[in-house]
């Protein structure tokens, strides 16, 4: 047995891991929140603690990534999917320009509903492969869009591309992975069940700058302003989600000692997957280096025998999550942030192993 522990190792693509400390954590709190004898899930949101919380949370937030105290933060519902609609729908009307990149699955879907709302979607660049060099931007576009880390393709921007227009991201499943310049962007969003959370809430980063791209007249659920105006506390918020956050901010400050540790730590783990790969004779990432995603590592096997071997042994082993995207086959193993360089350890000697059996 290679997986000693009494648990399974966790490689799924989200939601993930979640480090152990903060499971310990919402434990021992679960039943009485900051000694008021009650859940943090039974208290209205419009009680001191939880808007004290709303607050705490975007401070240490802000604090984690270098924001400005203007920039504002949203922690709001309906997942990286309804993202893809409030952004169009915040930063352009009815038939405007906006340019967006292709980089695979999400992408897609982010083009697809930017469409669906009639705006006029050109694409700058579309390689599902790598992340491509050239981008075609439309000097007159209301925004750019990228995906910063492609969950399903397993590549990231190792370097954020210059933009001449508004820069938007989806960093749903790389934010608070790595330490990013923040000043390029023009707004992030990113659900948490990936890197930083449970699913249930969706951060939105809207800098001082941007709050003059936003548009008026919209319905004002779907509208930033409104969000931004309450306090993200506009309609009741995904408050045990957000708590959950909390405890991954602190567990990032505390444990990891920030997103420079966080980066490196990530990195190790990735490297060491990858060497593994690029010296297997069964296994092969076909992703060139410079575009290879430090938290999904996809690959596939020599030929279907050995992929159903391996998934097999996997599933033996309790390695969960490693099969790949069900629209892409082969394999992948999603390294976020609670999974230790242990664990990859685990996993790349196991592999190592099944070769040696298997070859
Ligand atoms: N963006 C990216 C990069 C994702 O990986 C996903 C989901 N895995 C989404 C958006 C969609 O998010 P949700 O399921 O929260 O709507």
């Amino acid at each position: 047995m290679v997986n000693n522990s009494p648990n399974p190792l966790n490689f799924y693509a989200g939601p993930g891991k979640l480090p152990k400390k903060v499971l310990e954590r919402i434990q021992n709190e679960l039943l009485d929140y900051q000694g008021t004898g009650m859940s943090v899930m039974e208290i209205s949101h419009r009680a001191p603690q939880i808007i004290e919380l709303i607050e705490r949370t975007q401070f240490k937030l802000r604090k984690l990534m270098g924001l400005d105290p203007e920039d504002d933060i949203l922690f709001l519902q309906g997942g990286g999917s309804l993202q893809f609609l409030m952004v169009p729908m915040n930063l352009s009307h009815l038939g405007d320009p906006v340019d967006y990149v292709d980089t695979g699955y999400w992408t897609s879907k982010a083009i697809d509903a930017a469409r669906s709302l009639g705006r006029d979607v050109h694409i700058c660049a579309q390689d599902y492969e790598q992340i491509p060099e050239l981008l075609d931007i439309r000097d007159h576009a209301r925004y750019l869009h990228i995906c910063t880390n492609n969950t399903v393709m397993g590549t990231q921007w190792q370097q954020i591309p210059d933009s001449p227009i508004p820069l938007v991201a989806d960093m749903s499943s790389d934010i608070l992975s790595r330490k990013m310049g923040i000043d390029q962007f023009d707004l992030i969003y990113a659900h948490a069940q990936k890197t930083i959370g449970s699913a249930g809430v969706t951060i939105v980063i809207i800098p001082r700058k941007t709050q003059n791209l936003m548009l008026e007249g919209l319905t004002p659920f779907f509208d930033y302003r409104a969000h931004i105006a309450a306090k993200s506390n506009y309609h009741t918020p995904p408050v045990f989600a957000i708590y959950i956050v909390e405890c991954m901010l602190d567990w990032l400050k505390d444990e990891i000692g920030g997103l420079e540790n966080m980066e490196i730590i990530n990195h190790r783990k990735a490297r060491l997957l990858y060497e593994t790969l690029d010296k297997s004779q069964i296994f092969r990432c076909a992703i060139p280096a410079k575009s290879r995603s430090m938290m999904n590592v996809v690959f596939s096997a020599l030929d279907k025998n050995i992929e159903n071997a391996f998934s097999q042994a996997c599933h033996e082993q309790r390695i969960l999550g490693i099969d790949g995207h069900r629209s892409k086959g082969g394999f992948r193993a999603s390294l976020y942030n609670a999974v230790t360089l242990e664990e990859v350890t685990t996993l790349s000697n196991f592999m190592i192993d099944f070769e040696r059996q298997y070859g």
